[in-house]
């Protein structure tokens, strides 16, 4: 196949995402610090490289899907970087979830080089990136979109060019918004039945099928009703991203207090060495509230 293709991140969206990308033809580069990472890639065809920058020398379009802002930063911008390696007309395309003013600054960066970028978050978790189900949100020219859109099509199925550069990293901060929230409101819901001596299980099936019904009452719910936080989505990932949203907002001069309640709940939990957890262990932080009134005094205010 025609573009040349680079990886860097292989964690749990990462390394799925690279495979699909190898099984349909495509050549594929990649680059992990840790040697492991890369292994189950290398054992499918693709090559290592040394640093991201030989990886940007060697390929047409370059994916990252690494863990947050700063990381994007060092592997586009650090010493060895991408910016070190790329060629004029390569494109760069981040799907971590990372910060919208830092994407547009990179974004300029690469600009100045004569590369495009694009970024492009996604949702769907690990099973979607299996899959080749993602959601892809991308912001970023018009043009460019164009000349990834059928690279998307082999990691995603609901692909929307948002915007400009950014757009996309603000599109995934309202999808982290409406996820917090809702799993809030479910525990609730299932705290308030379970406290009236209601089955919460057949709460949760009544509601399913009403204005009520949504993805997270569906999966999250279950989760809570079975008290099973197996990951799924890690709560210190959520709680990175509630920061990206509250770091938008504070920008913006936005008061955004839904979203201020759902980073509070994800603080207390990955406070207390839970962030390995699934975020809808939510749950865990409000059913600890009801049952212990006096631990309101020591969670921050906005919550209890
Ligand atoms: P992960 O399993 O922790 O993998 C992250 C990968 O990034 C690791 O393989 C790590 O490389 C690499 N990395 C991190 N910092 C790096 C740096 N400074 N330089 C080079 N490599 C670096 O995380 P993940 O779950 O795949 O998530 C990746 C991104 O997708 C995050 O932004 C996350 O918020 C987003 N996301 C995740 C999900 C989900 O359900 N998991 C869903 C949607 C979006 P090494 O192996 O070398 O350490």
């Amino acid at each position: 196949m025609g573009e040349r293709i680079g990886f860097i991140g292989l964690g749990i969206m990462g390394r799925p995402m690279a495979l699909n990308l190898l099984r349909a033809g495509y050549s594929l580069a990649v680059h992990a610090r840790r040697v492991e990472s890369m292994r189950p890639l290398i054992e499918a065809g693709a090559s290592a490289c040394g640093s991201p920058a030989e990886l940007a020398d060697r390929s047409d379009v370059i994916f990252t899907m690494v863990s947050d802002t700063p990381d994007v930063e060092s592997v586009i911008l650090g010493e060895n970087g991408v910016l070190a390696g790329v060629h004029p007309g390569s494109v760069v395309v981040d799907m971590s979830t990372i910060s919208a003013a830092v994407t547009r600054r990179l974004a300029e960066r690469l600009g100045e080089r004569g590369v495009e970028m694009l970024d492009a978050p996604v949702s769907g978790g690990e099973a979607g990136a299996i899959d080749g189900r993602l959601s892809i949100m991308v912001g970023g020219a018009e043009s460019t979109f164009a000349r990834v859109l059928p690279l998307f099509h082999v990691m995603g199925e609901n692909i929307v060019h948002v915007g400009g550069h950014g757009a996309g990293q603000v599109c995934k901060s309202c999808n982290q918004i409406l996820v917090g929230a809702t799993i809030v409101a479910v525990a609730e819901a299932m705290r308030l039945a379970q406290a009236s001596d209601v089955d919460p299980a057949r709460v949760r099936a009544a509601l399913l099928g009403g204005f009520a019904g949504s993805r997270v009452l569906d999966v999250h719910g279950q989760r809570m009703i079975d008290e099973n936080f197996e990951p799924g989505f890690k709560a210190r990932l959520h709680q990175k991203d509630m920061r990206i949203v509250a770091e938008a907002a504070q920008e913006l001069g936005l008061s955004l207090p839904s979203a201020n309640a759902v980073a509070r709940y994800l603080d207390v939990l990955v406070g207390q060495g839970l962030g390995e957890l699934d975020s809808s262990a939510i749950y865990l932080v409000l059913r600890d509230l009801s049952r212990e009134p006096s631990a309101h005094s020591s969670l921050p205010s906005g919550i209890g």
